[in-house]
């Protein structure tokens, strides 16, 4: 008999618990906006993705609540059944014009959008029978997990460029030069792990210059960079052909984004089936979603301050020896190496008030554990010093490189 699915699954986690790697749900409360752990305990919470702190805002939270009244608690169906209504083209439009493109198209999440959108956009046929129309992938080693997802689902070779590297990139597609089929370009504009920035003007240029279309998640820079936090994409008028966004981190809701050419939209609703096959976003995620819209042009104060935490953070880091890589935005990654030095670190800080996840194996390189500290704009200045000497005191200076 072969063995249960229950034991070949306890196996796996017995194989993740023994090499340190089982993870478990930790839960937290959430009182008045602060974070507590379940003894009660206050933490000074640098490790949300809530960058100006929307979810709490009054506003979004008052339309969340009035949309969710005067429409229902959830949507009817899928898009193309009766889950359109006039709010959600709205929301879109609103949406649409806040990136400065011709139209957006709101999915479930960020991770259903790269998982579905990439296989949609790589795998397109033109007609019957067309094969020879094999298309290519380029995408960033350190790209997240859910474009991943996306590139593996896709009928497509993905070539995977060392982080950032625009000489390899270039190589790489010259490799593919005069093989037919589109080619598309996959980068984050910041990367989630690292906080890097991809240099997105310099990609355009390549994309041009190779005849390849360029997708960009802008899940970390929406709300937070570019002019009015419009993103970085925002920045190249109109270069990028596919923006992608998330709703649940700085917008504060939930949810997620493609915009783009009205073209493009229209092709998705027709041929994306993450997009086709699942139901609506509900009334109160669209309220919340519009209220931050309303918010984030006017919030340059919000983001002025959370750009200057980031680098008093980095300054601190960067003075007791820890590698930043090449962060400038509000996520500040302090490199520590191992998973167990890395673990021991995040604990340490924790018993004392600062949370700031430790990020290992399979998310980050081996060697490359690290505390990730994300920052938000509603960290006041007594916080802030309280952060700040927390982390002087308790967070030993690196050991220098011994090669
Ligand atoms: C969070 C994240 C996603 C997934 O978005 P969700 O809406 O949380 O599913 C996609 N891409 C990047 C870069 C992310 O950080």
């Amino acid at each position: 008999m072969d063995a249960s699915l229950d034991a070949l699954l306890k196996a796996r986690l017995a194989a993740l618990s023994e090499a340190k790697r089982l993870r478990r749900l930790r839960p937290w409360q959430w009182c008045h906006g602060t974070l507590h752990d379940v003894d009660g305990r206050a933490l000074i919470d640098a490790s949300s993705n809530d960058y100006l702190g929307l979810s709490q805002h009054p506003l979004v939270k008052a339309r969340a609540a009035g949309w969710a009244e005067r429409y229902g608690a959830g949507a009817p169906a899928s898009r193309l059944i009766t889950g359109t209504r006039d709010i959600t083209l709205a929301v879109e439009e609103k949406l649409a014009a806040f990136k400065h493109c011709e139209a957006a198209l709101l999915f479930s999440s960020g991770f259903q959008a790269n998982a579905t959108v990439i296989p949609a956009l790589a795998g397109l046929k033109v007609g019957a029978g067309d094969t020879a129309n094999a298309p290519a992938i380029f995408s960033d080693e350190l790209n997240h997990a859910s474009m991943v997802h996306g590139c593996r689902n896709a009928k497509a070779k993905t070539h995977v460029f060392r982080h950032r590297d625009l000489d390899h990139l270039d190589e790489l597609l010259r490799q593919q030069a005069g093989k037919p089929g589109r080619k598309l370009i996959l980068t984050e504009s910041v990367f989630s792990m690292d906080g890097d920035r991809a240099d997105l003007p310099a990609l355009v240029q390549l994309a041009e210059r190779h005849g390849a279309a360029l997708y960009v998640d802008e899940a970390h820079a929406t709300g937070v960079l570019g002019p009015q936090g419009r993103g970085l994409a925002a920045e190249c008028g109109g270069g990028v052909d596919v923006v992608m966004g998330t709703l649940g981190k700085a917008l504060g809701a939930f949810g997620a984004y493609i915009a783009g050419s009205r073209t493009l939209i229209d092709y998705l609703v027709n041929c994306c089936p993450g997009f086709i096959y699942t139901t609506a976003l509900p009334p109160a995620v669209l309220g919340a979603v519009d209220a931050a819209l309303d918010l984030v042009p006017g919030m340059d104060e919000d983001r002025r301050r959370l750009a200057d935490n980031a680098q008093r953070l980095r300054d601190l880091l960067a003075q007791r020896n820890y590698d930043t890589l090449g962060s400038s935005t509000q996520i500040v990654p302090a490199v520590i190496g191992s998973e167990e030095d890395a673990l021991a670190a995040a604990q340490r800080l924790e018993e004392v008030g600062v949370l700031a996840v430790a990020i290992r194996p399979p998310t980050v390189p081996t060697g490359t554990s690290r505390l990730r500290f994300a920052l938000g704009s509603t960290l006041d200045e007594v916080t802030m010093q309280r952060l700040l000497t927390t982390v002087a005191t308790h967070l030993p200076p690196h050991p220098p490189k011994t090669d």
